[in-house]
């Protein structure tokens, strides 16, 4: 039977027998009423009416309370358990199941919501297995790659090791993956400095060039590594990003490591083996165009001169390499001593004023009148800087510019050194390529090895100071210098 029916029968029974309490009581009053009262069949009646009366009123009381107590029962009861189920289901507990019973509609009910988490659960597992697999097949991938990577989450613990990372830093599989990094860091110095670098390094691509080689010693042999640590960003279903851990990844440069301690050793054998016989051709040249040893006649002397800057050329390029590879070797020693500014402004000039008088350049010095803090460096490197920055300001001018070579107080802790030309400007695309190694601005004809910039920046940032360029095509440049004092 179901609850529509159940409900009508119910509904019926307890309407019939109202109707039959009326009906009763209309009898027996009709009855009563055409009886005498004073003969003995009207107590007989009136008990009969009453009886009867009492039958039926507590049988319709009793139906009453009945229908009072068990209908709403039976149509809460129910939806109760289907909301369970339902909740059930929404908190992922696809084994629950529904047994309502009592009427057909009931027992159609559960059989389909009993269906439909079946289906869900066959659903869930099959995603589940899916997951797995696909978990597997990526793990795969990456434990067969022979760089060392590992990936850590938000909550610091080793989410995923690779088989070559796991071999660097001398781990077992099960005594790292799925433990906090911190506490296996403590057990564990290569693991330690890899998690120091990456506090370092929450932007690691723009830091990327300044990150120091990693030396590992194992197997006895030396090795080198390149790290690099990756943010893990997820997009969330809202749209925002959110952190979720940094992969670190190991780039094994042992081979150009070598290959670069080979090339930093033959530049400076190269230096010092060709430095003396280029200072004895220049030497030679001087005494040759000494007009005490003899005259030359005008060939001659236009052969004298070139002689004499080829040879400067040569030692200055040579010079280059070799400061590039004290900077890139980190043999890079400084010995600062107290210096004025306009010692190294004048020492920059001084050093430039041949090639500045040959293309009628004049230079000009922007020096404050009033009282400028001394300087706490390396003069003979930073008047190195200068000299280079002044030099290109000449080079990359027109004949009869002119070029200011100044300095200025920039702060209480700060001075600026700063040479300033009106030439060709440089593109803002290659603000910031002209300071790196061999860049060249493409199209410039002026000779040069592109070496000079990058220098100029090492030495110094060694100082813990910064040199920046401004410069507008057609206009100009200025190179800055800032120097704690
Ligand atoms: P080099 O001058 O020997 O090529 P640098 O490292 O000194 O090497 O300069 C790198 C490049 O930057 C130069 O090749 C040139 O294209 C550009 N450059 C440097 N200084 C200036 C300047 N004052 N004006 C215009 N371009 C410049």
């Amino acid at each position: 039977m179901n609850i529509k029916e159940k409900l009508t029968l119910s509904v019926g029974v307890l309407v019939s027998l109202i109707v039959a309490l009326v009906a009763l009581s209309v009898f027996s009053l009709q009855v009563l009423t055409a009886t005498d009262p004073a003969s003995p069949m009207a107590d007989y009646g009136l008990t009969r009416a009453l009886v009867l009366l009492l039958v039926f009123g507590a049988l319709s009381i009793a139906i009453g309370v009945w229908m009072l107590v068990k209908l709403p029962q039976t149509v809460a009861r129910p939806f109760q358990e289907l909301t369970q189920g339902i909740n059930e289901i929404a908190n992922h507990n696809y084994d629950t199941e529904l047994n309502l019973s009592g009427s057909r509609e009931l027992e159609q009910l559960s059989a389909n919501f009993n269906r439909m988490a079946r289906r869900l659960r066959d659903y869930h597992n099959s995603s589940l297995s899916q997951l797995r697999v696909s978990k597997q097949y990526i793990e795969t991938i990456i434990d067969s790659i022979d760089e060392p990577i590992i990936c850590i989450d938000r909550n610091l613990m080793l989410y995923f090791i690779n088989n070559e990372a796991l071999d660097i830093l001398n781990l077992r599989r099960e005594e790292a993956v799925g433990k906090s990094a911190q506490d296996t860091a403590m057990r564990n110095d290569l693991l330690r400095r890899l998690l120091v670098g990456m506090d370092g390094h929450k932007e690691p691509e723009t830091d990327e060039k300044k990150t120091e080689p990693l030396k590992i010693y194992a197997d006895n042999k030396e090795s080198y590594f390149q790290v690099k640590y990756l943010p893990v960003r997820m997009t969330c279903s809202d749209g925002s990003i959110k952190e979720s851990g940094t992969v670190i990844m190991l780039k094994n440069i042992t081979e150009f490591h070598k290959l670069d301690v080979a090339k930093t050793t033959f530049i400076s054998t190269i230096y010092h083996e060709l430095k003396t016989p280029i200072s004895a051709i220049l030497m030679s040249q001087q005494l040759l165009a000494d007009n005490r040893v003899g005259g030359l006649n005008p060939e001659q002397k236009e052969l004298s001169d070139s002689i004499r800057e080829n040879g400067e050329r040569l030692l200055s390029i040579t010079g280059e390499l070799l400061n590039m590879t004290q900077v890139e070797s980190g043999a890079l020693q400084l010995k600062p001593h107290i210096t004025k500014p306009i010692e190294l402004i004048d020492y920059a000039i001084k050093a430039n004023q041949v090639q500045a008088d040959k293309f009628h350049i004049n230079i000009e010095v922007d020096y404050p009148k009033e009282k400028i803090s001394k300087l706490y460096v390396d003069s003979e490197k930073i008047a190195w800087v200068l000299t280079n920055l002044l030099s290109n300001a000449i080079r990359y001018s027109s004949e009869n510019d002119r070029v200011i070579i100044g300095a200025l107080q920039q702060d209480e802790h700060h001075v600026m050194l700063y040479v300033q030309d009106f030439g060709r400007g440089i593109d803002p695309r290659y603000h910031e390529s002209i300071f790196e190694r061999y860049f060249r601005v493409p199209g410039t004809k002026i000779q040069g090895s592109g070496l000079g910039l990058s220098i100029s920046r090492d030495f110094v940032e060694a100082h813990n100071g910064t040199l920046t360029v401004e410069s507008e095509l057609g206009k100009g440049s200025r190179f800055i210098v800032t120097l704690p004092v």
